[in-house]
């Protein structure tokens, strides 16, 4: 299931918990707001990457069922600012629908002012721009974002295993499955990593918890560390990461707190020890 189907994943999921307000998984207020009204595309790189593989064929559906699937993608942090989304084809491909129909979720998205299009170029984020998020991203070095992790995620880890339903663990097992297919693409590795955590903080169904880990995805999105990322991440650290993920994910689903709290901790801090290293370089 890729980044798109894990956001349809999401709203899945929501569904028995309707009645519960502002539940995970549900498209909050907060997120909705992020929708800023920013035309200008600024000269980003522009990163294109074809949506994963593994998506359950559900059958044709309609724009809106598409749009909303792109559009949680968008507002979980997994397609940043500037990020290029992958071709009309090849959306219509893995979502098992047909080009006109991901046209029509796509003009959804830019009416709500998330995309913005380019002719010739291709469909772009502009979603998540607003200043202070900008700002905070901007000031914000990658050792400080792993200070935070470190605060944030052991607790986080805790809280998923406490609450998290064995449909929360599933998630957390396909964005596992994908980061484990990284076969040394720092851009793959990233992504998925950041959909292997993001799924943690949504399993803690704490709706504050998953608002802030967006915030921490939208950090990691910015360009200090998409700069330092080649430098850290070699084939042998990401390897090494997924072996800590795959522990991670086992200690999760067997609902040990002690040795899961205690992988999270050895992981980001062999994360910070790297980007020591990395720095002195
Ligand atoms: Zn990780």
């Amino acid at each position: 299931m890729g980044r798109i189907g894990s956001a349809l994943a999401g709203a899945r999921r929501a569904a028995p918990d309707a009645a519960t307000r502002g539940a995970p998984g549900t498209a909050s207020p907060l997120a909705e707001g992020d929708a800023t009204a920013r035309a200008a595309l600024l000269g980003n790189p522009a990163r294109t990457e074809g949506l994963p593989a593994g998506l359950p064929s559900q059958g044709p559906r309609g724009a809106a069922a598409i749009a909303a699937q792109l559009r949680r993608a968008i507002t979980d942090g997994l397609y940043g600012y500037g990020d290029r989304l992958p071709p009309e084809r090849e959306i219509a491909k893995t979502l098992n629908t047909s080009r006109t129909t991901v046209r029509s979720a796509l003009k959804q998205l830019e009416d709500a002012r998330l995309v913005a299009r380019k002719v010739g170029s291709g469909t772009f984020v502009v979603h998540g721009t607003r200043q202070d998020e900008r700002d905070i991203a901007e000031i914000t070095s990658p050792l400080e974002l792993i200070e935070v992790r470190l605060a944030l995620e052991p607790r986080m880890v805790r809280l998923a295993i406490i609450h998290g339903t064995a449909r929360d663990f599933d998630h957390l097992g396909e964005a596992l499955a994908q980061v484990e297919q990284s076969n040394g693409d720092t851009e793959h590795f990233t992504r998925w990593d950041l959909a292997f955590h993001l799924a943690l903080a949504t399993a803690t169904r704490n709706p504050l918890m998953v608002w802030v880990y967006r915030q921490v995805n939208h950090v990691r999105n910015h360009t200090q560390w998409s700069a330092m990322k080649d430098k850290v991440l070699t084939r042998e650290r990401m390897d090494a990461y997924n072996q800590e993920h795959r522990a991670l994910y086992e200690a999760v689903r067997a609902r040990d707190v002690t040795r899961a709290t205690d992988l999270i901790l050895r992981h980001l801090d062999e994360a910070r020890i790297d980007l020591l290293g990395a720095d002195s370089t």
